[in-house]
């Protein structure tokens, strides 16, 4: 199987028909019609094999994952999504490993209304890179810089899932639900669109609670008091870990693609009201640009804020 096959018996048919793709794969480029009002948003993202996942992840996982985590970029914005690319690097055309991949990817496509439009081929070490675009109204994306003092600090779902299930995986009685949340998340697409002109600044949790939140504050000029007691855990979290390390998994631990938001203390309620998710106040922005983790207590939590950082 060269390339062309390949692209043409799993990728050039995968993903619904959408209106506004005037050409889609099977040129030089693809042509996409904006809506009028809307600008573009662009993300990409690069899953490289044995350091973002394991490489006997099964495939189906591996292609919903990695659509998945470039849609909750876009969701972190406010966008709509609706097209996306995907360059692919692989050692061999495996076609078990193929067709388990654009199962997962097609499913997590079909779920959120996005077209393959187009990508490249390459054999390497393997790596799938994908490029997902989507469209937001002129003006009106979610940035993270509008944080302001006496925001809320809101997430979405539950927090801890994904690093639990991490650090498990091994453990043959790992709930279904926690392995679901590491292998299969969920982008809060709706949550993020519901969110424009609401939230004044928002993040999508990849790397950890306080890496990603440091992320809105020092775009903001601004800093946070979270309450350690506050954040948001599944039943299937709390019954499998001690109290003492939940904080590790809930703010360090990376892959759980909630959404992180600020947003004026009035609109909390009516938000809450409109999401088709769970949204939990876990504390507030501050004047003084600076990080603070509370306990019970109301005393500081010493802790490493940053997840993980490539060439650190
Ligand atoms: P070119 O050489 O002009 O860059 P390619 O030969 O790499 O084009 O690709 C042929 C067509 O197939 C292009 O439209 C490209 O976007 C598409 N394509 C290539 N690889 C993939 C892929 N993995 N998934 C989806 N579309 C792909
Ligand atoms: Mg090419």
């Amino acid at each position: 199987m060269d390339e062309f096959e390949l692209i043409g018996r799993y990728f050039k048919t995968l993903t619904p028909e959408r209106r506004d793709v005037r050409l889609g794969i099977g040129d030089d480029a693809a042509l996409l019609k904006l809506p009028d009002g809307h600008e573009l948003a662009v993300t990409t993202d690069t899953l490289v094999a044995g350091r973002h996942y394991p490489e006997d992840t099964a495939p189906y996982d591996v292609g919903w994952k990695s659509l998945a985590a470039n849609l909750s970029d876009l969701a972190a914005m406010g966008a709509e999504p609706r097209w996306f690319t995907l360059a692919l690097t692989l050692r061999f055309a495996d076609p078990e490993w193929l067709s388990g991949f654009a199962t997962g990817l097609r499913d997590m496509a079909v779920q959120a209304g996005v077209a393959l439009v187009g990508g490249d081929t390459t054999q390497g070490p393997p790596s799938i890179t994908i490029t997902a675009m989507g469209t937001v109204p002129v003006g009106e994306a979610i940035r993270r810089s509008g944080a302001k003092p006496g925001d809320v600090v809101c997430v979405t779902g539950t927090l801890g899932d994904a690093a639990l299930a991490l650090s498990r995986l091994e453990n043959k009685e790992l709930p279904q639900f926690l392995r679901r949340r590491l292998e299969r998340p969920t982008p809060r697409i709706k949550s993020g669109a519901a969110l424009r002109g609401v939230a004044h600044a928002a993040i999508d949790i990849s790397d950890g609670l306080a890496g990603d939140l440091s992320h809105i504050l020092e775009a903001s000029g601004v800093g946070a008091e979270i309450q350690a007691a506050a954040l948001p855990m599944s039943e299937e979290f709390r019954s499998l870990t001690e109290p003492s390390e939940r904080l590790q998994f809930q703010a360090a631990g990376g892959d759980d693609y909630e959404l992180c938001l600020c947003i004026p203390p009035d609109k909390l309620r009516a938000m809450r009201r409109k999401l088709d998710v769970p949204l939990t106040e876990i504390g507030r922005i501050t004047r003084e640009p600076e990080l603070r983790i509370l306990d019970a207590d109301g005393a500081v939590v010493p802790f490493e804020p940053f997840g993980y950082r490539h060439f650190s």
